[in-house]
C-alpha cells in the first residue's frame, strides 16, 4: 500500500508555504484500491466513493452489498463456521498471534490508510495499530482460559456432576463507526473468532478501505476466507438483513442507532451488545498534579479530534485550582499544532465530514449566541482542509445550551467550577450517559472512593481512557443510555456464546428410592438441604 502526496510535504499549521497546501492531492495505488474492494462481498454493479477528510478528494469506489449479498454472506460465513467451531482454540489462538505480528510489521501503511481516510493526526492512527495488537495478544493469550469447561458445585454433593461448556453462538454480525476504523473493525470480531465464531462485519461507509485491509491481514495470518465477510452499504438498508442472518450482533454508533439495533435484535430474540454515545466529565479534584491534569487534559478532550466514544465533554475543576488549571490547559491547547498529513508532525487532524463539522459549528454558535464565553478556540479552519475546527474550550455553558447535555463529538469542551466533591460527583453523573469518566488528584485512594460513586462503565485516575481503553482485561461499556454489554476481558468473549450445562447424576436418582414415599424423600430432602446450609455450600 502506498500514499503518495505529491505536494511532497506535511501541511501543518504555520505560515504560508507551498509544501502547506490543503489542496495537495493523496492517491491510493489503483492496484491497492481493486484488491481491497474486491473483498466486499457484493454481486451488483453499483459503488459509492470514499472520499479524503485530508482534503475532500475522492480515494475510491467501493462496491455496494444487496439484501441477498448480505445473505449470502452469512451463509457462506455460517458453513465455514461449523468447521472453525471444531478447530481447537490453540489453533485459532494462533491466527491472532499471527495478527499481532502482522500488524505490528506493517503499522506504516495501516497508518497511511487509517490517516487517509479518516483524516486523524498518525499518533491516533498509531493507537489502533497498538490497540489491536494488544486485543490480538490478550485473546490469543486468554482465550482457552475463558472458555475453558468449568465445573460446578452439583445439587448432591458427589453425586450431582455438573460442567459448563461454552458454545460459541454461530455467526456475529459487527456494525462498526467510522472514528477508530481499524481497531472498530477488528477488536471487537477477534474474540469472536477465538470462540469459535464467524463473523460478518458492515462497517461505516466512509471507512470501508481500512476495514478491508483489517480483513486482507486476517487473511494473512491465516483465518479461512468465508469466515470473514465483508459487507458494504447504507446501514438502515443492510442492517435489517444482517440482524436476520446473525445469532448476535455488536454494534458500536450513535445511541439513537443502538436502540433501533436493540429493537431488531429483540424481535428475533438474539442478544447483541451495544457500545454507544458518551457525555464524559473529568473531574480535577484541589490535590491534582496541574501539570500532568492539563497534559492529560487536551489528550483526553482533543486525541481523534474529539471524535472519540471515550473522550472527556465536560471538565469539573475545583475552585481552589481552577484559575491553574485553566490557564495550563488553554496554554497547551493553543500550542497543540493542526494540520492535513500523513506524517507524525501534527496533533490534530480534520473532522472526518462536512455533517461533523456542522455539528461541532452549531453547538458552538449555539452556546456562544447564549452567553458561554470561549477561552480559545471557536472556528472552523477551511484554510488547513475542508472540515478543520479549533480545539475548543468554553466556559459558562448553562443547561439550555446544547452542548450542555448532548455530545458533540469533535473537539469542544465546557469547563465548570465547582466547590465541593459531592457537587462535581452528583454533576457528573447527571444527564442519560454513563460511558466514561477520568479524575485527576494525587490521593489514588480517595479518587477511587469517588470512582465508585460515578455511574459510568469505566473511570480513569490520572488518565484520560488509556487506562482502561489500553488494558485488554478490563471490559469497556456504557451504563445507562451508553450502551449494554462489554467489550475487553472475560465478558468481551463471553457475549459471544452460549452456557450449556450438562449434569450427570450418579447413584441416587433425584426422587424417591430405597422405597420412601414423596412425604418422606421431601423430609429426607428437607433434612439434607438444612445440612448442606449448615457446610456453608453454596
Ligand atoms: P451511527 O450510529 O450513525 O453509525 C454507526 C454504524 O451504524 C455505521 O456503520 C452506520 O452505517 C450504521 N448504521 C446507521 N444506521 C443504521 C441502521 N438503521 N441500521 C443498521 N446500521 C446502521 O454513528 P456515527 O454517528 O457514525 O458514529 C458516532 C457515534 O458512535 C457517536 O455517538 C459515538 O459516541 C459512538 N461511538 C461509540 C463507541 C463506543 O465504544 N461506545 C465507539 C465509537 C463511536
Amino acid at each position: 500500500m502506498s500514499a503518495t502526496n505529491p505536494s511532497g510535504g506535511p501541511l501543518v499549521d504555520g505560515p504560508a508555504d507551498p509544501e502547506h497546501d490543503p489542496r495537495a492531492s493523496y492517491a491510493l495505488e489503483p492496484d491497492d484500491v481493486r484488491r481491497l474492494t474486491g473483498r466486499v462481498l457484493a454481486s451488483g454493479g453499483e459503488t459509492t466513493p470514499v472520499s479524503s477528510p485530508l482534503n475532500g478528494q475522492p480515494l475510491a469506489h467501493v462496491p455496494q452489498s444487496s439484501t441477498a449479498d448480505v445473505r449470502d454472506a452469512v451463509a457462506r460465513a455460517r458453513r465455514a463456521q461449523e468447521t472453525w467451531a471444531r478447530t481447537p482454540v490453540a489453533e485459532r489462538a494462533a491466527v491472532l498471534l499471527r495478527l499481532h505480528d502482522l500488524v505490528l510489521d506493517r503499522q506504516a501503511e495501516i497508518c497511511d490508510l487509517v490517516g487517509l481516510e479518516s483524516g486523524k493526526a498518525r499518533k491516533d492512527a498509531f493507537l489502533e495499530v497498538a490497540h489491536v495488537a494488544l486485543t490480538a495478544r490478550y485473546y490469543a493469550r486468554t482465550a482457552e482460559d475463558h472458555l475453558a469447561t468449568r465445573r460446578v458445585p452439583g445439587m448432591f454433593p458427589g453425586l450431582t456432576h455438573v460442567e459448563l461448556n461454552r458454545v460459541p453462538k454461530g455467526v456475529v454480525g459487527i456494525i462498526s463507526p467510522w472514528n477508530y476504523p481499524f481497531t472498530m473493525a477488528l477488536c471487537d470480531g477477534l474474540p469472536a473468532l477465538a470462540a469459535g465464531n464467524a463473523v460478518v462485519i458492515k462497517p461505516d461507509a466512509q471507512t470501508m478501505l481500512t476495514a478491508l485491509l483489517g480483513a486482507e491481514l486476517l487473511e494473512q495470518a491465516g483465518l479461512p476466507r468465508d469466515l470473514w465477510q465483508v459487507v458494504a452499504g447504507p446501514g438502515k438498508d443492510i442492517g435489517p438483513p444482517l440482524i436476520e442472518g446473525s445469532d448476535y450482533i455488536c454494534f458500536t454508533g450513535s445511541t439513537a442507532t443502538g436502540r433501533l439495533i436493540a429493537s431488531q435484535c429483540a424481535d428475533r430474540l438474539i442478544g447483541c451488545s451495544l457500545e454507544l454515545g458518551g457525555k464524559n466529565p473529568l473531574l480535577v479534584l484541589r490535590d491534582a498534579d496541574l501539570e500532568k491534569a492539563a497534559e492529560g487534559a487536551t489528550r483526553a478532550a482533543f486525541s481523534n479530534a474529539g471524535q472519540l466514544c471515550v473522550s472527556t465533554e465536560r471538565f469539573y475543576v475545583a475552585d481552589q485550582v481552577y484559575d491553574r488549571f485553566v490557564e495550563r490547559f488553554v496554554a497547551r491547547t493553543e500550542a497543540m499544532t493542526l494540520g492535513s498529513t500523513l506524517d507524525w508532525s501534527v496533533d490534530m487532524g480534520p473532522l472526518i465530514s462536512q455533517q461533523q463539522l456542522d455539528t461541532v459549528t452549531t453547538h458552538v454558535e449555539d452556546a456562544v449566541s447564549k452567553g458561554a464565553r470561549l477561552l480559545t478556540g471557536g472556528r472552523p479552519r477551511p484554510d488547513l482542509g475542508p472540515y478543520f475546527y479549533e480545539p475548543t474550550i468554553l466556559e459558562g455553558v448553562t443547561p439550555e445550551m446544547t452542548c450542555f447535555g448532548h455530545e458533540t463529538f469533535g473537539p469542544v469542551v465546557a469547563l465548570y467550577r465547582f466547590h465541593d466533591e459531592a457537587d462535581a460527583v452528583a454533576r457528573a453523573n447527571q444527564g442519560d450517559y454513563g460511558l466514561n469518566a477520568s479524575i485527576y488528584s494525587q490521593d489514588g485512594r480517595r479518587a477511587r472512593q469517588i470512582a465508585r460513586e460515578i455511574r459510568c462503565g469505566t473511570v480513569n485516575i490520572n488518565e484520560g481512557f488509556g487506562a482502561t481503553f489500553g488494558t485488554l482485561a478490563a471490559p469497556m461499556g456504557g451504563m445507562r443510555q451508553s450502551g449494554m454489554g462489554r467489550r475487553q476481558g472475560s465478558e468481551g468473549i463471553l457475549r459471544y456464546t452460549e452456557t450449556q450445562s450438562v449434569g450427570t447424576q450418579r447413584g441416587l436418582r433425584i426422587g424417591p428410592s430405597f422405597g420412601l414415599d414423596q412425604e418422606q424423600y421431601a423430609a429426607v430432602m428437607t433434612a439434607s438441604l438444612r445440612v448442606l446450609k449448615k457446610l456453608g455450600r453454596a
